[in-house]
């Protein structure tokens, strides 16, 4: 069993991070199965019925009590996060892969994380049955995040001139406890390892005068059928994107339902075997430095170009990953691919060959913006004195699928030069 509340846990070796396994039941048929936190897409092996979980701003998940029966649990709310924290400092961009839980209740009574226990437990989605009273968060997440932030800078070289994080996940795990009468006083004891947390205290702790109530939140599930023909819809169960094969349309979940997807690709131009990555390409409003062109960006890259006639109408994109990618690789092919450009007559349709899955939302990807500029622009010392007056305003995006050749160890986009890790690209789907 891992140490008890080690507290903020700064994990920098993404392979350390936490993916949890959710105790679930199919929506349709009952049976018992085992998800992943990422997984979005749910396949019944039973009922063969597939589900999209859909989460109202954030899941919300329990860790399961062993508290003896007779015992009345409060479940406290704790914020996690999980992502990548890059920090613009005048010598360079930092990385950092975060795998943090936080009170969402200011309380000395309660652990002020959920620690690391939980990577050894299996959650369980929060649904109106479980008895219990959940205490309401009070802490807003931007307000722990920046908490953590503040703890965190501490230990780097100041200024920083910009900091971004991006994570696919963020959410709400309640821990259960209850009260008891040990030793002297009253107590809260943790119902998941049936150990006080607190020292014995001068007055009754009384859980109605605490902001709460019975669990009032139940996971969402949407159908998969292509809202256009009706087909079933494809894609792995981390995918944010699916994909009717029968009608060729690409639709992801909102609380509206499934919308669809604007899709492009760059057919490919080679006989060898090919994998189509998605990017996500976004149009966005940039204040404080001009970037709307592609001669604008061979000013602020600095680029070894001459600006040649039509480029100063040519529309600057910003664009980035579609999927999960270690945090440095993550940056660099963010930078790469924004350099890069790729202007060549894209296809308005979906490409016909293998897909890697979309697993990083656009919405994630739209807060790399400012983190972009940050990244190409040339001479670098420019950051130091701009990137304060730097705004970024996302407008639209398209999906664009690029060919990769798939080589031993790498996939490879020869027209731009980009060389990605096989292995480290399924490595990453953890993160
Ligand atoms: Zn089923
Ligand atoms: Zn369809």
């Amino acid at each position: 069993m891992p140490k008890i509340w080690p507290g903020q846990n700064f994990v920098t070796n993404a392979e350390k991070s936490i993916n949890f396994t959710i105790d679930h039941q199919c929506p349709q048929c009952g049976a018992p199965a085992q998800i992943n936190e990422t997984d979005r897409l749910f396949r019944c092996r039973f009922c063969k019925v597939s589900s999209y979980l859909l989460e109202h701003r954030f899941f919300r998940y329990l860790l399961p009590s062993n508290a003896p029966t007779n015992k009345e649990l409060i479940y406290f709310p704790y914020w996690r996060f999980k992502g990548m924290l890059f920090s613009c400092l005048p010598s360079g961009i930092q990385n950092r892969f975060l795998d943090v839980s936080h009170q969402a209740v200011q309380s000395p009574i309660f652990p002020a994380s959920v620690g690391l226990r939980s990577q050894a437990m299996k959650l369980r989605f929060v649904s109106p049955d479980t008895a219990g009273w959940f205490l309401r968060p009070t802490l807003p997440f931007k307000q722990v995040m920046q908490t953590f932030l503040d703890r965190f800078n501490r230990d780097l070289p100041s200024p920083v001139l910009h900091q971004s994080h991006i994570g696919e996940s963020l959410s709400m795990i309640y821990a259960p406890f209850y009260k008891d009468q040990l030793y002297a006083g009253q107590q809260i004891v943790d119902a998941v390892l049936n150990q006080p947390v607190s020292k014995a205290m001068d007055e009754p702790f009384d859980v109605n005068t605490w902001s709460g109530g019975p669990a009032d939140y139940r996971i969402n599930f949407i159908p998969t059928l292509c809202p256009h023909c009706g087909w079933d819809m494809q894609g792995s169960r981390d995918a944010l994107v699916l994909h009717c094969n029968n009608c060729a349309s690409m639709w992801k979940a909102s609380q509206k339902g499934m919308t669809r997807v604007n899709v492009a690709h760059l057919p490919a131009d080679t006989g060898n075997e090919i994998v189509y990555l998605p990017f996500w390409r976004i149009r966005a409003d940039v204040l404080g430095i001009s970037l709307a062109t592609y001669a604008d960006l061979i000013k602020v890259a600095n680029l070894p170009k001459v600006v040649q006639p039509g480029w100063n109408k040519r529309r600057f994109y910003f664009w980035g990953p579609a999927f999960k990618l270690q945090p440095r690789s993550f940056l660099r092919l963010t930078h790469h691919i924004t350099v890069s450009q790729p202007f060549d007559e894209l296809v308005a349709k979906i490409p016909k060959g293998a897909m890697h899955p979309v697993n990083l939302p656009v919405s994630e990807s739209a807060e790399t913006l400012k983190l972009n500029v940050a990244g190409i622009m040339r001479p670098q010392k420019r950051v130091e004195t701009h990137i304060a007056e730097i705004n970024t305003t996302p407008r639209g995006y398209l999906l664009v699928y690029l060919p990769f050749e798939k080589h031993h160890h790498d996939l490879v986009q020869t027209t731009f030069g980009i060389a990605i890790n096989r292995n480290q690209l399924a490595l990453s789907t953890n993160l």
